[in-house]
């Protein structure tokens, strides 16, 4: 294939969780079987979860490998691993409700690690739906308390949400993804997560493990705000690549393409997932389900077709 060092298709990675269900394999096509798929790893170089190259010159390649062979496809960035993890994720139930620490707590306590921002586009929910993102305690001693009396209802903070919603989730942030929805996460590829609370449910006849102590030491408290934390892009300009969100770690972009569209690549590296129809992109096919990355060979990008993205890079 020509195009075979501009184009990176990706084979996901699944992953079977106690929360997982069936659109992945249902409403996206993927060849996986079970009731039980949580996560798609879209474009991901993490060792639980090392996509293989679909095709072209690097064809079966691990990304992982990839980016440390030819760094000079992802603009020779200064990190030691492919930076950004990508992901579908589709909870039939409630995850557990968790947190992560920043960079610099997981340096010091987490051997060095990073630590992980993500940020959420809910593809698609129940009407009604709420996520968790942020907790309602006023200070650490209130937060302490309703931790170790369990008194989750009060601290808890549901926040309705509707498709199309984008959420930003920082270190220090409770968050958990409530059942029923579908989401494409964007984050720092790291894995760090520490569990508050599991609504006391058994995995394999135990609870699964808490991390209270290291939950409590990163919380932020109090919480951002609802408004600061949630907006809806359901709806963005057609034809044209539209930045959501950007912080020290990733820009996200959404694109919905109606008849075609045409910018410049001049970004290190920009991963693409296909979350809606079907179109090209300079001149290959693509649909809902397809994730690949455009890399520093390929100077512009050019969509057709009825189809949505949404894309992301580190920053500058
Ligand atoms: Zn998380």
């Amino acid at each position: 294939m020509e195009n075979a060092t501009e184009l990176i298709f990706l084979n996901p990675v699944f992953t079977h969780n106690i929360w997982g269900g069936t659109k992945l394999h249902d409403e996206f096509g993927y060849e996986v079987e079970g009731t039980d798929i949580g996560e798609c790893w879209g474009i991901s170089a993490h060792p639980n979860g090392d996509d293989t190259i679909r095709d072209g010159k690097y064809s079966g390649k691990h990304l992982s490998e990839l980016w440390k062979e030819h760094p000079e496809l992802f603009g020779n960035l200064n990190y030691d691993r492919y930076p950004l993890l990508i992901k579908i994720i589709d909870a039939k139930d409630d995850l557990s409700i968790q947190v992560h620490p920043s960079d610099e707590y997981a340096k010091v306590h987490e051997n060095g690690s990073f630590g992980k921002t993500e940020c959420w586009y809910v593809l698609d929910c129940p009407e009604d739906a709420t996520l968790v993102v942020g907790h309602h305690a006023k200070n650490k001693e209130e937060l302490k308390d309703m931790i170790h009396n369990g008194r989750w209802n009060q601290f808890i903070r549901e926040i309705p949400v509707k498709k199309g919603d984008f959420i930003q989730i920082d270190p220090g942030t409770v968050h958990a993804i409530k059942g029923g929805l579908l989401i494409l996460e964007t984050q720092q590829n790291s894995d760090i997560t520490y569990r508050v609370y599991d609504y006391d449910r058994l995995s394999n006849g135990k609870p699964r493990e808490l991390h209270i102590d290291k939950s409590i030491d990163v919380i932020e408290v109090p919480a951002k705000t609802v408004e600061n934390s949630i907006k809806n892009v359901e709806k963005v300009e057609s034809d044209k690549l539209v930045e959501l969100y950007s912080c020290e770690y990733y820009q996200i972009f959404k694109l919905t393409v109606q008849t075609e569209v045409t910018f410049k690549q001049d970004y290190p590296f920009l991963n693409l997932s296909v979350i809606a129809g079907e179109g090209t992109v300079n001149g290959i096919k693509v649909k809902k389900g397809d994730h690949f990355i455009a890399t520093s060979d390929c100077e512009s990008i050019h969509l057709q077709g009825k189809l949505d993205v949404i894309a992301s890079t580190v920053s500058k």
